[in-house]
């Protein structure tokens, strides 16, 4: 349970002074639903209030506080002319200015005679000084507070800035003091300020610097939230390698056969990867390693070999993947070399029904089918192995950690290898899995050629076109890709649409659409006329992004390529140059081109290198956006920066180990306070596990 001194964090923002329910749908797009989401939303800027001159001495164009005299109301002749309120102090006059004014209202906040504190830009009309719409008009009781830096905060439409101000106010109100969960040697080191008035201060800057991420305020709050992922991630991986393992080392003869079957030798990252994993097999505990390699670098062949492994001993394995269509590319490419091995390999998806489906799973649960390659409909309840060892999973950051486990409960003791085709940074893999092994191949198997990638503006769609049919005419199949954004897919689906109808009009029936909204057969029977040659060209949402290997594909346009995370760009793109034919990636842009944007793009032709991509993507645009859409199923943070913050991610991995080598439940004198960070960053379900376990 959520510790009581939390609680008036998590009450709705509807429970914040001037919030209501329309104010709060703003507040919830723009933060979050709960007070603690106010208090991560920081400010991006200042306005200096200080400034206080005399009218005389005051200069034009600057931000200024001004203590005056409410002289006249000068209501306009008609409506097409603002309402003035002429002021002034014992050096001079000024105008206040009102467009569409509401007379009651400015009498009542301006009456004539009183004196009021009045902030806002100072600006020069004709002869005359004035202030149009002044941000604040208050007593000269309340101008003291008003003369300070005014944070300013990422805004959204609709959303006054005054009500999202006194809304974090209120938040801030709120704050508990809480338990300190930093080790006090390393706060002192860092010389940060407790909990609560890190918050504040990161809420009251008093200077540009004080918004920068290396702000120590701002310092210790990343640190916070990092130590939450860094903790949570080490008390789960603590607890699995307390589970019971198995040693499985099998005496190779089935990966014989399946090597031999193979039309290609292996590279030396695959035979190395595969060591590495036969290591962990064989050791008395569980494995749970990332294989990580871009998109054609040979994984599948790698993870059968590892399945072999187990079923050598008499065990079980299961490949598990994300949607159908790489189940079933999983399994085609699989199904020859277990046939070559003597294998029994069922494939398992979420469209076998009836009595096919019950033998298969009767095969599955007496152990004379030893490999299984499917989709989710694995993990279904009445799925059962006889002894299931190794389970792979592909793809994995489409998938909860919670799916990952259920499929791992149904072996006994199983190892667990996860693979990945991101190439995520080390940062990032480090906030995604914490500790984790990891295989990476690097090599590119043998024979492929280089991919010529270009940039061009989307205005000159007709040369491209042309070049498409030229491509074409020499034997050439083609992606065409338009992008998927997340706020609207049917507006994206309607523009694939649109360009699959203009394309028809051009090439005639040999051109396929596929999106995700058509129905698994459907969308099956589009891939597969493109990769049997029956369509030249393929348009496609981001649904092709996932591994699907035509290797007559030789060429790929994508639309708006500005739109997509680099990560997301290099994926699609190592959709082509899977054969020996030379090929070209062509990325559509809509001018003009901001500077990140441009440089983001070049380096999309400057290298095929995915580590780069990443690393480089990072950089350029931080964290949150590396992967373009939040469905990456990384992490995200609200106070670190993993761009700026990478020495803190680290700092925190190592406190994270330290603890859980301590007190891997919590309950020393520190646990209790870590127990309330878990839950401030939402790390609930993790409590509950330590608890148990
Ligand atoms: P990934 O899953 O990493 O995207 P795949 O395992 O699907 O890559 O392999 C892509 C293609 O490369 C497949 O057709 C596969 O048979 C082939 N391949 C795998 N390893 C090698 C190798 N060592 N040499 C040549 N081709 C290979
Ligand atoms: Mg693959």
């Amino acid at each position: 349970m959520r510790p009581e001194i939390l609680y008036p964090l998590f009450a709705p923002v509807t429970t914040l002074p001037g919030v209501g329910p329309r104010f709060a749908k703003l507040i919830e797009r723009l933060a979050g639903r709960e007070v603690a989401s106010l208090c991560w939303h920081l400010p991006s800027g200042i306005i200096d209030r200080r400034f206080s001159p005399k009218l005389a001495a005051a200069p034009v164009g600057a931000i200024v506080t001004l203590t005056l005299t409410v002289d006249a109301h000068l209501p306009p002749a008609n409506r097409r002319h603002p309402y003035k309120v002429r002021c002034r102090d014992e050096t001079g006059f000024v105008h206040l200015v009102f467009f569409h004014a509401r007379p009651e209202y400015l009498a009542r906040v301006l009456p004539e005679g009183a004196t009021r504190v009045v902030s806002g830009k100072l600006e020069r009309f004709g002869a005359e000084l004035q202030m149009t719409h002044p941000d604040h008009i208050v007593t000269p009781a309340e101008g003291e507070r008003l003369r300070a830096v005014e944070p300013v905060y990422p805004m959204t439409a609709g959303l006054p800035s005054k009500t999202l101000l006194k809304a974090v106010e209120g938040a801030l109100d709120r704050l508990p003091a809480l338990p300190e969960w930093i080790e006090p040697s390393y706060l002192k080191r860092r010389g940060w300020l407790p909990w609560r008035e890190a918050l504040l201060a990161a809420h009251r800057p008093q200077s540009e610097a004080d918004l920068a991420p290396e702000a120590p305020a701002r310092q210790r709050l990343a640190f916070d939230e990092l130590l939450a992922n860094q903790l949570a991630l080490a008390l789960v991986r603590a607890q699995q390698r307390r589970l019971p393992g198995r040693r499985i080392e099998g005496d190779g003869r089935l990966r014989q056969k399946a090597v031999a079957a193979l039309p290609f030798a292996l590279t030396g990252s695959q035979r190395q990867a595969l060591a590495e994993i036969a290591a962990d097999m064989a050791s008395p505990s569980r494995m749970l390693r990332l294989l990580q390699g871009d998109v054609g670098s040979g994984k599948t062949v790698v993870a059968l070999l590892a399945m072999l492994n187990a079923v050598e001993t008499g065990a079980q394995a299961a490949l598990l993947a994300p949607t159908e269509i790489l189940a079933r590319q999983h399994h085609k490419t699989i199904a020859p070399l277990a046939e070559a091995a003597g294998v029994e390999l069922a494939l398992l998806t979420g469209r076998d029904k009836g009595k096919a489906r019950s033998r298969l799973l009767e095969r599955l649960a007496d152990g004379q089918t030893a490999l299984a390659v499917g989709t989710h409909a694995l993990f279904q309840e009445d799925v059962t192995f006889r002894d299931l060892a190794l389970v792979v999973i592909d793809e994995q950051h489409r998938f909860g950690v919670h799916q990952r486990l259920a499929l791992a409960e149904k072996g006994r003791a199983a190892d667990v290898l996860v693979m990945t085709a991101t190439p995520i940074p080390r940062t990032l893999m480090l906030t995604a899995y914490g500790d984790l092994d990891v295989s990476r191949l690097t090599e590119k198997p043998a024979g492929r050629q280089p991919i010529d990638t270009r940039t061009l503006p989307l205005d000159r769609l007709d040369e491209v076109v042309a070049a498409v049919e030229r491509a074409i005419r020499q034997g050439a199949r083609v992606y065409w890709v338009c992008p998927l954004v997340e706020e609207s897919e049917a507006i994206d689906i309607a523009a694939a649409a649109d360009r699959h109808a203009h394309l028809v009009r051009r090439f005639g029936a040999r051109v396929g659409l596929v999106h995700g909204r058509l129905k698994g057969a459907e969308k099956d029977a589009a891939m597969v006329a493109f990769a049997e040659g029956r369509t030249d060209i393929l348009v496609a949402t981001t649904v092709i992004e996932v591994g699907v290997d035509v290797p007559e594909a030789t060429v790929m346009v994508i639309e708006h390529a500005e739109r997509f995370g680099l990560a997301q760009l290099h994926q699609l793109r190592g959709r082509i140059g899977r054969g020996t034919g030379r090929s070209t990636c062509l990325l559509l842009y809509q001018a003009p081109l901001g500077e990140t944007a441009k440089a983001r793009l070049r380096i999309m032709r400057e290298t095929e290198d995915g580590f780069r991509i990443a690393e480089e993507d990072l950089r350029l645009r931080g964290a949150g956006e590396l992967l373009g859409t939040r469905q990456s199923g990384l992490p995200v943070f609200r106070l670190a920066d993993l761009s700026v913050h990478g020495e803190l991610l680290a700092a925190a991995r190592d406190d994270a180990r330290l603890i859980v080598e301590r007190d891997p439940t919590l309950m020393g004198p520190r646990g209790s306070a870590l127990r309330t960070l878990l839950y401030l960053f939402e790390r609930d379900a993790v409590v509950k596990t330590v608890r148990s376990g």
